[in-house]
């Protein structure tokens, strides 16, 4: 299988099953224990927490382990609404484009009674940073967008988010998931007050994840209870955390090549792909992180493009595999302004580390053999 869903999950780096098995067979102790076995385990802990802060350029005490991206996205929202309890800050500020978990809470908050603010993007997929300006204003409690959308790979503005949020005296949390191993992540830099990370979409395991919170941010914890300290309850997912760190450690070793290589191959499926009649490729001419190809084949279902190419041992993804079932479309691209029937039509090719010229090469052939021939040159006007 040609698998070009890495926007979905990516395969675990041997280094991180490595690293899980030994915390399940060898350090399985709880971290939290006085005894040896449980010294142990804590020590393995410490040692993760530096080398993930590392990759991630932040303090090993800003780093909170939680159970994923869609977790600390909870977090991060729920705990600066609820920091700004009792003040004139009550408005939450995000994208259209976010994750569709973290919009799922957003319109829960609504209905509970939180102003929610929803910035437009542009056609190409960019924010409308004109729309963020006159929303990131003093009653706001939290500002909250993605680094990298996961459908079209579009960046978005973090660092003028930051500024504007930080001259409103509000917060800025960067949904950086689809950051991770495709850009260098540098939250000292940044300007954001808090980031969230999973770590199965950098070749660790599933489960497993960080929220970033800035030194000085008491943040009130989504899960209560006395480990990390006191930020996240719950004994320590330490096969998971050891996986992440080794994963870490891996993508930090060849991040730039990687990045270059995967932009490469993009272009080369991009170019072929757009030799086809009627094929529109989003957010083209945006800035994107490098790996990622959202596109639509004329007016064509993408579920029936999908069922095609799998057969053909090609696996990618229509719009947002989590975004379920996928009979809806994609609110990313309706969001861009896209027709609804576009929108069905739009998929999503996303390479990984280990993608290699070959596939793409034989993946571009499979497309133009069993796709093309369903592309009239005339569906070029649609
Ligand atoms: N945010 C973004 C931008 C994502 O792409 C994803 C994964 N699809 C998530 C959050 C959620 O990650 P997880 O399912 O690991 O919690």
């Amino acid at each position: 299988t040609i698998y070009l869903d890495h926007n979905a999950t990516t395969a675990p780096a041997p280094e991180a099953v490595a690293a899980m098995l030994h915390a399940l067979e060898v350090a399985w102790a709880n971290p939290s224990s006085t005894h040896e076995p449980g010294q142990q385990a804590r020590r393995l802990l410490a040692d993760a927490r530096d080398r993930v802060a590392s990759f991630l350029g932040c303090q090993p005490a800003e780093l909170v382990f939680t159970s994923g991206a869609t977790e600390a996205n909870h977090s991060a929202v729920l705990g600066a609404l609820h920091a700004a309890r009792g003040t004139r800050r009550e408005r939450l500020v995000l994208s259209a484009v976010e994750h569709p978990g973290l919009l799922a809470l957003a319109a829960r908050l609504e209905g509970e009674g939180v102003p929610v603010t929803r910035l437009p993007v542009h056609a190409d997929g960019r924010l409308d940073l004109d729309a963020a300006r006159a929303a990131i204003t003093p009653d706001v409690a939290l500002v909250s967008v993605m680094g990298a959308n996961n459908e079209t790979g579009v960046l978005m503005p973090t660092a003028e988010l930051a500024e504007l949020a930080h001259a409103a005296g509000t917060r800025l949390h960067v949904d950086a998931t689809q950051l991770a191993g495709k850009a260098a992540l540098d939250f000292a830099a940044s300007g954001a007050d808090l980031m969230s990370l999973s770590a199965h979409k950098l070749h660790g395991p599933k489960g497993i994840g960080a929220l970033v919170v800035r030194k000085g941010f008491a943040l009130p914890p989504l899960l209560c209870g006395r480990q990390e300290r006191k930020r996240r309850g719950g004994t320590e997912n330490l096969p998971g955390i050891a996986g992440f760190a080794a994963a870490c450690d891996r993508a930090a070793a060849t991040r730039a090549d990687d990045v270059a290589r995967m932009a490469a191959l993009r272009a080369l499926l991009e170019t072929g792909l757009a030799a086809l009649p009627g094929v529109q490729i989003y957010g083209a001419r945006a800035p994107r992180i490098a790996n990622t190809s959202c596109l639509r084949f004329g007016m064509l279902d993408a579920e029936l493009v999908l069922g095609r190419l799998e057969r053909a041992g090609v696996v990618a993804s229509s719009g947002a595999a989590c975004s379920a079932g996928g009979t809806l479309p994609s609110h990313v691209l309706l969001a861009m302004g896209e027709p609804a029937e576009h929108a069905r039509a739009a998929l999503r090719f996303s390479l990984g580390r280990d993608s290699s010229e070959a596939e793409l090469r034989h993946t571009v052939a499979v497309v133009h053999e069993l796709i093309g021939p369903l592309l009239e040159p005339a569906a070029q006007a649609a």
